[in-house]
């Protein structure tokens, strides 16, 4: 392999986002104050319909305060899928309520309403579907299932800015959506996570959680925390937000590429997209069709040391079965799931030598059987 490595991801941070952190540096004052407020209301303008938007140190912050804000605690169950990041169970842990961890859609990754439905007890206060890889999860669906039992969504839109269900924005459905900030996502600030709202009091709440409960200092209304954004992840956040229609164009045209490129391919199955789904491929998954987790392993062995084509698999053990969790649950499609997929890379630093590379790489491991 004498080919440069292609990255399974690649955050592009340039001198906008160095000068801009340069600006609040001289400024002498970096902590939380105006970049964090323009950076909310430009990140709701952009991403959440207007919804009053907030701020915090991460994603998983972001989910937390929502739900502490909603009212979470022991005693509660929240319906989750088992196919994410741990990080959508352990906001629901953390708060002391039962994550209930459910199956999803073979086709798009995301939550089975039905599952969500045969899940439903007294117990259960809310659902929070995950808009997995940049797909939105069926949200109009889940909403109607929530209304009829008095529940609430939280969105775990951390890999979505921008994805839209029917011509409206995920993380705009529920009441709350949580998008994170991390480097490796569509977007970053560094560190960090948005909580768009549905209305002013829960925004109210979280904002109060985030800085130990107070709106005027020293006036303590509530036990809070400090998950507050500072200014310098501010500063750069607002420079990405600014290229993020761009990269999204780019990486929808990646993933058509892919696409094409793939089609037809034997034991490779390519993205699904929903009809009214607009996707914007945080990851481009695809699926070792039938394979055991040893042969998918393989083939991302063979993409990344026969053709220098890193890849990554999200996620290879079923959140339910981690020793964070440990639960003995019978979830066929996710089990599935954590044996197949494998993601490719899609980011908008890929350039069309790139692309051919990965199809010419994804094919040669597939007809040689899969690097098995
Ligand atoms: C990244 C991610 C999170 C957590 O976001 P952080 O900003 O890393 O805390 C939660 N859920 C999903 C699905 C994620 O991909």
């Amino acid at each position: 392999m004498d080919q440069p490595m292609i990255p399974a991801a690649k955050p592009i941070i340039g001198d906008q986002e160095r000068e801009a952190v340069d600006r609040v540096l001289r400024s002498g004052m970096v902590a939380q104050g105006p970049e964090v407020a323009a950076f909310e209301e430009e990140f709701a303008v952009q991403l959440a319909a207007g919804r009053p938007t907030v701020a915090v140190n991460s994603g998983t912050s972001g989910q937390h305060l929502g739900m502490l804000a909603l009212g979470l605690g022991p005693g509660d169950e929240v319906i989750v899928p088992s196919f994410t990041f741990a990080a959508t169970a352990n906001a629901v842990a953390v708060s002391g309520a039962t994550p209930v961890f459910v199956d999803v859609d073979p086709e798009t990754f995301c939550l089975d309403p039905a599952a969500v439905e045969a899940a439903i007890t007294e117990r259960t206060v809310g659902i929070q579907p995950v808009h997995l890889y940049g797909h939105p999860a069926e949200i109009d669906t889940l909403v109607r299932i929530a209304d009829r039992h008095g529940l609430w969504i939280a969105e775990d839109a951390a890999q979505a800015h921008g994805a839209t269900w029917q011509g409206r924005q995920v993380g705009t459905f529920g009441r709350f959506g949580m998008f994170s900030l991390y480097p490796t996502k569509n977007m970053t600030s560094g560190e960090g996570g948005m909580v768009a709202c549905a209305d002013e009091d829960l925004a109210r709440g979280v904002k109060l959680l985030r800085n130990q409960g107070m709106e005027v200092q020293y006036a303590n209304e509530v036990a809070g925390f400090n998950n507050r954004m500072t200014d310098l992840h501010a500063a750069i956040g607002r420079v990405q937000l600014t290229r993020l229609a761009g990269w999204t164009e780019e990486r929808r045209r990646n993933a058509a590429r892919l696409d094409e490129g793939l089609a037809g391919l034997d034991g490779v199955v390519t993205p699904v997209v929903r009809e009214g789904a607009e996707h914007v491929y945080h990851q481009y998954t695809i699926r070792v069709d039938g394979a055991s987790a040893a042969q998918r392993d393989a083939f991302a062995t063979a993409l990344r040391e026969e053709h220098g084509v890193g890849c990554g698999v999200y996620y290879p053990t079923p959140v339910h079965r981690l020793p964070s969790y440990e639960l003995d649950l019978d979830l066929p499609v996710t089990e599935r799931l954590t044996r197949e997929v494998l993601s490719l890379p899609v980011h908008p630093s890929l350039g069309e030598a790139d692309l051919e590379r990965i199809v010419t790489a994804v094919r040669t491991v597939a007809s040689a059987g899969g690097g098995a």
